[in-house]
């Protein structure tokens, strides 16, 4: 390596007293690039399909009117077509703002963010059923952490066995000291041990998953979410048959000092 000044080379004896050099490591940077051109790709692939859907959709409502029919099933099917673009434009979004935005660090109420999100995803046929437990409020930034309940509780009412209602409890128990663990276990078509791990990984997606739709990416961006907040994630067997995902995040300090105030009045 030369390390110049201005183009010349660095001569201790012409007055410089040094130079300052600074290398970045730029393999990570590479990946996400190289990443993000195949997931751009594989989005670009995968709009496609329901944005044929919803063309020929169109034109069967404006059919259906002009004779004075029903069009609400072609809506129907144009309104499940838009989702899943939008769907597949927010995962898109979150890959590029979870490698490194500045992470907020706000109290959030984790049961009503929980109840936010079943509520947007469960509508599903038939009827999934959600039990949501007890949660405690948490410290995380607030999108980003909407973004991996999203996705867990997403996934857990998409990866139903056939013909099967989605059931899907999420609970939260305390562990270590001011932390909270965090499981979304469901009753789905489980993830085998020798997959277990690598599901975690960019772009992979166990075998038994063909059929369904995705992109095998949510699930490193959640992962790289919760590292990020300080905690981790795993996923285990559901002892009632299924998968069980968890994660761990910082209990937040104002509901600790709430409860504490309520210790002492005891
Ligand atoms: P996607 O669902 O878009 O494929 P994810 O990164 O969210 O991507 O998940 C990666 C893979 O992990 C999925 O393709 C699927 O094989 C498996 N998986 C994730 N969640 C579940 C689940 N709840 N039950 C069974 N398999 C799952």
């Amino acid at each position: 390596i030369v390390i110049s000044v201005d183009g010349r080379p660095l001569d201790a004896g012409a007055g410089q007293r040094g130079a300052v050099a600074v290398f970045h490591d730029i393999t990570d940077i590479r990946r996400y690039e190289s990443d993000l051109a195949v997931f751009a790709g594989v989005v670009a692939h995968d709009l496609k399909a329901p944005l044929t859907v919803v063309r020929g959709h169109c034109e069967a409502a404006q059919e259906a009117l002009e004779d004075g029919d029903d069009p609400s099933a072609s809506l129907d099917r144009i309104e499940r077509a838009v989702q899943r673009m939008a769907g597949m434009i927010d995962t898109l979004l979150a890959y590029t703002t979870a490698r490194d935005a500045p992470l907020t660090a706000e109290t959030v109420d984790l049961g009503e963010l929980v109840a936010e999100v079943v509520q947007d995803r469960a509508r599903h046929d038939p009827a999934p059923e959600v039990f949501v437990g007890d949660l405690p409020a948490v410290r995380a930034d607030p999108a980003m952490l909407r973004h991996v309940l999203d996705n867990l509780i997403g996934n857990a009412l998409k990866y139903v066995r056939p013909g099967a209602a989605a059931r899907v409890d999420v609970t939260a128990s305390p562990v270590g000291t001011g932390w909270t663990r965090i499981e979304v276990a469901d009753r789905g078509i489980g993830i085998p041990d020798a997959e277990k791990h690598a599901v975690f990984e960019r772009f992979h997606r166990a075998h038994a998953s063909a059929g369904y739709d995705g992109t095998g990416l949510g699930l490193a961006i959640c992962k790289r979410i919760v590292e990020r907040h300080g905690g981790e994630i795993g996923v285990a067997d559901n002892p009632g048959g299924g998968t069980r995902f968890h994660f761990t995040l910082e209990v937040s300090d104002m509901k600790l000092k709430a409860r504490k105030k309520d210790d002492d009045k005891a």
